[in-house]
């Protein structure tokens, strides 16, 4: 990228989060933090109906959880006068029209095209009415604003998908703004993408031909176009549509699941690209790395288990730094928070479950001991070493009971792990047993 690149995510507010969105904002941030420039987030307010601040809230605070930050915030609901302003100008120029066809009569006309074996696309009947006949239309009906668009082939250099071209021919006028009056996010977006500068829109490959019909806009409206990269839908393990999953997949419910923002967000940088999805320490090691032509067309599988996985390999690998005010809101001290992390972080999968091993090294738990191994326990508690325990207590007591007992190897560390800990498996004993407070 030559200019410096502006970018924005423009999440309508009709519903959380999920993965696909953050697909989207997570590559716009990207490429504007990798060109060194803006990344504003675009709030698409414009269906009052649907729109709630309760989901704007939800928005931020999802960004706000991946430290995905935006430099910017524009609501589109603020901008109806730059939009009325650019619509009175296409009007002006011949490049919007009104229309007075009801949802009903089009629906009819599709039909019939259809049933002739024709794309159902708008006639433009609505151009060859003569003033007259409009006014008395407007008698009874509001009419509702197309653009009239150029009928060329439009081609651009698609980011991430090559070389493409559309027939605007084969296109519907697109509507502007609705009978009810209701502006459409069509000329919205390009108004505000032209005004605010926008040079990459990267977004899903659902919105290809909407694409074009915005080209054909901004040069109607003499602006230059942003570059655009479509990124591939993603599917479910098995190829399926995940819309109906969506719901379960929302970055609330992930994040209330555990999952680490940073897994997140580093599986979304990579995931569909040629570059693998791995841990990361932070994410500037994302952006350093970032190139959008490595993703390609091909759908993309995502796999909610893979990414259970790759957010325990993440946590596992994160330094104390980036986890110390969460174990401290864990109620973790900080003079032992260190070394707990240096203990038990190789140990979980989801950082919830420190608290568990943190309420183990406060008030030490009962001992889990299996049949056959009570005396040799019971002899074992006899050779503790004294306190405090070191980093080295673990190994002078196992020597010590293996001297005493006979024993080696499995025989001998699993029942004293299991005596101080209650459990098969956990963390390194060496690192754990200076932390265990009882017994
Ligand atoms: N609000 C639109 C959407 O969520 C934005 C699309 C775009 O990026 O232009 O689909």
């Amino acid at each position: 990228m030559t200019t410096t690149p502006s970018t924005r995510f423009a999440p309508s507010p009709t519903g959380r989060l999920h993965v696909g969105n953050l697909r989207t904002a997570v590559l716009n941030w990207l490429a504007a933090r990798a060109g060194g420039g803006r990344f504003v987030l675009r709030i698409d307010d414009t269906d009052t109906e649907r729109s709630e601040e309760r989901y704007v809230e939800a928005i931020r605070r999802d960004l706000d959880w991946l430290g995905l930050g935006w430099d910017a915030e524009v609501r589109q609901s603020e901008r109806a006068d730059l939009y009325a302003e650019a619509e009175a100008r296409l009007m002006a120029e011949g490049r919007a029209y009104e229309c007075f066809e009801t949802p009903e009569e089009l629906d009819l006309r599709r039909k019939k095209q259809r049933a002739m074996g024709r794309p159902p696309v708008y006639d433009r009947a609505a151009l060859s009415l003569s003033d007259d006949e409009k006014a008395a239309l407007r008698q009874t009906r509001t009419p509702h604003v197309r653009f009239l668009l150029s009928g060329t082939r439009l081609t651009w250099h698609d980011l991430v998908r090559g070389e493409e071209a559309v027939e605007l021919s084969a296109l519907s006028d697109p509507v502007l703004r609705r009978a009810d009056g209701q502006l459409l996010y069509t000329l919205a977006s390009v108004v505000d993408d032209a005004e605010m500068g926008i040079t990459h829109v990267v977004r899903g490959a659902d919105h290809v031909t909407n694409t074009a019909a915005q080209i054909d806009l901004f040069a109607a409206l003499g602006a230059t176009a942003p570059a655009f990269g479509h990124h591939s839908l993603l599917t479910g393990p098995d190829g399926e549509g995940l819309s109906k999953r969506l719901g379960s997949l929302s970055l609330e419910e992930l994040r209330e699941g555990g999952v680490e923002p940073l897994a997140l967000v580093s599986m979304m940088a990579r995931l569909g690209s040629s570059a693998p999805v791995e841990p990361v320490a932070s994410l500037d090691g994302l952006v350093a790395d970032f190139d959008l032509s490595r993703f390609g067309r091909a759908p993309t599988r995502f796999d909610p288990e893979e990414l259970a996985l790759h957010s325990a390999r993440t946590l596992r690998g994160l330094p104390f730094e980036a986890v110390a005010t969460r174990l401290h809101a864990l109620g973790i001290p900080e003079a032992e928070a260190q070394a707990f992390w240096s203990a038990v972080g190789p140990n979980l999968d989801r950082l919830a479950e420190a608290e568990t091993w943190w309420a183990l090294c406060r008030e030490g738990t009962k001992a889990a001991i299996a049949p056959g191994d009570e005396d040799f326990v019971e002899t074992a508690w006899t050779l503790l070493p004294p306190r405090p325990w070191g980093g080295d207590a673990w190994s002078a007591w196992t020597s010590a009971v293996k001297a005493h007992s006979g024993r080696k190897g499995r025989a001998l560390f699993l029942p004293l792990r299991r005596a101080l800990t209650g459990r098969d498996k956990g963390p390194d004993m060496a690192l754990l047993m200076p932390l265990l407070r009882r017994p």
